[in-house]
């Protein structure tokens, strides 16, 4: 049996720019609020109440279904899907379906990924529109550990969008880059701000060789998307190696953890019993709607990498990169129009500053105040008058993510490539008092050079920039050369 990895997800965002929940006036902000104060008669289900749509709902899905290159619905069907569960205080949920002759809003459709340089192209299988449930609260933080649990129907009925993938993914970080990418659209189409804590959550199915398929849910964000799913790999693939068999179940992230774990026996598709909801007749998507929305489209992600790699001359991987988050590309673009040297900026935001922000886990938000323009500009201005080497540039990044350092500050304290350059200065004397052979034969070819530098290389341990111990010799050979 091979171990191929087929991974498909089904993700959940909340339409938090809307003002209100789908089908009622509450807010559809509801976080920090105390609990149950963000309710009311239609979103706690109570009887004789009817659901009004918010029809912008309808407008944010036309266009996220513009975006992914899906086929819109003549119609929007509402069904309820039943399930009992202390979130749910309907018992049934709002949402849409793709069968027994039921519509959602739009089907098909794709989104291409650039994995290391190599697009591949993911498949939609459909977009929903359905509401949120309430939230169950442990006070123990976990299930096990909790004598009772508590409920909050504040999230109950916001908006929420269901994107379905067809099972196209072959690694966890396939998946990551499709999450990231699908964040960005949606954040340049002004849907949901993916940032905020629970609006954008992943289930992902895996199946290893043809063996049984897996769901994980409850997945934050595109870093936790490809730790679940790298987790499962192993987890899975230990069971396989020592004899046993994969079952068949849903298990739940646990990020605090790191791992996942089994949860409560999923429904089957049947007991579900979809039906249309009857409180809520079938609505036209007019052909005008459509034509509005498609016409007032922000530029989307691939347009914009293709004009900042063009516009900054950054390359495409570089500008593949910055795309995957709307907020870092706005902070590039702002940075490189503020101070110039585009290059060295998206090299920096790319190859130094995400990389700090992964590792320990920084909301990206807080890294850019961390790193602001203001910080970039100023290590871009030391790096071009050679107050810091790029060796020391990556440095103050590193300090300026993890610590709040202020460049200004470390530049004060000294730690410079000039402190650096005396030392080195003093180093290249003794060189070449070592080695006048050697500097009489660089005089006559400057292929010899490399010899010295090797040299002052060594006295330093490697900690020099190769870079300025090749200009300080230059400079000393024309010095010596016109003696
Ligand atoms: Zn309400
Ligand atoms: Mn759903």
């Amino acid at each position: 049996m091979s171990d191929e990895v087929v991974i498909g997800l089904e993700v959940h965002v909340q339409i938090t720019s809307l003002r209100t929940k789908l089908f009622c006036g509450c807010s559809s902000n509801y976080r920090d609020r105390p609990p149950n104060t963000n309710v009311c008669p239609v979103c706690l289900g109570l009887p004789g109440v009817l659901p009004v749509l918010n029809e912008k709902a309808i407008e944010k899905a036309v266009a996220v279904a513009l975006a992914l290159n899906s086929k819109i619905s003549e119609k929007i069907v509402f069904v309820r899907k039943h399930y009992f569960y202390p979130d749910l205080p309907k018992n049934y949920q709002i949402s849409q379906y793709d069968r027994y002759g039921l519509v959602p809003v739009a089907t098909g459709g794709r989104v291409v990924i650039d994995v290391g340089g190599l697009s591949k192209t993911v498949r939609i299988r459909r977009i929903n529109i359905e509401e949120d449930t309430g939230r169950i609260v442990y006070p123990e933080k976990t299930v096990l550990g909790s004598k009772y649990a508590l409920i909050d129907y504040n999230r109950a009925g916001v908006a929420l969008l269901e994107i379905v993938t067809e099972p196209d993914f072959r690694s966890p970080r396939e998946a990551r880059i499709f999450l990231e990418k699908l964040a960005s659209i949606l954040e340049h189409l002004d849907v949901a701000d993916t940032s905020l804590e629970g609006a954008m959550r992943a289930d992902a199915n895996i199946s290893i060789g043809g063996r049984a398929r897996v769901e994980i849910k409850n997945i934050g964000s595109p870093r936790d998307l490809e730790k679940a799913l790298s987790y499962e790999i192993t987890r899975q693939l230990n069971i396989v190696k020592s004899g046993g068999t994969i079952e068949r179940e849903t298990r739940h992230w646990i990020k605090e953890r790191g791992m996942t774990v089994p949860s409560r026996a999923k429904e089957l598709e049947g007991e579900y019993r979809y039906f249309p909801d009857p409180d809520l007749p079938p609505i036209p998507i007019s052909k005008e709607l459509i034509e509005r929305v498609a016409s007032s489209l922000p530029e989307l992600p691939d347009s914009r990498a293709k004009r900042i790699a063009k516009e900054y001359g950054i390359g495409d991987y570089m500008a593949s990169v910055l795309v995957l988050n709307k907020r870092l590309c706005d902070h590039f673009e702002h940075t490189a129009r503020t101070c110039g040297n585009p290059k060295l900026i998206s090299s920096i935001l790319v190859n130094e500053f995400l990389r700090w922000l992964d590792e320990a886990d920084i909301p990206l938000s807080t890294g850019i105040l961390r790193l602001s323009a203001d910080r970039l500009c100023k290590l871009v201005q030391y790096f071009e008058k050679g107050i810091v080497s790029i060796k020391l540039l990556k440095e103050y990044v590193r300090l300026a993510v993890l610590e709040d350092k202020d460049p200004d500050d470390l530049v004060r304290q000294g730690i410079t490539t000039i402190g650096e350059e005396e030392e080195l200065e003093r180093i290249v004397t003794e060189v070449f008092e070592e080695n006048p052979k050697a500097v009489s034969d660089a005089l006559r070819d400057p292929k010899a050079i490399n010899f010295l530098v090797g040299q002052v290389m060594r006295k330093t341990k490697g900690r020099a920039d190769p870079k300025i111990v090749n200009e300080i010799i230059r400079k000393r050979l024309v010095e010596y050369g016109s003696k």
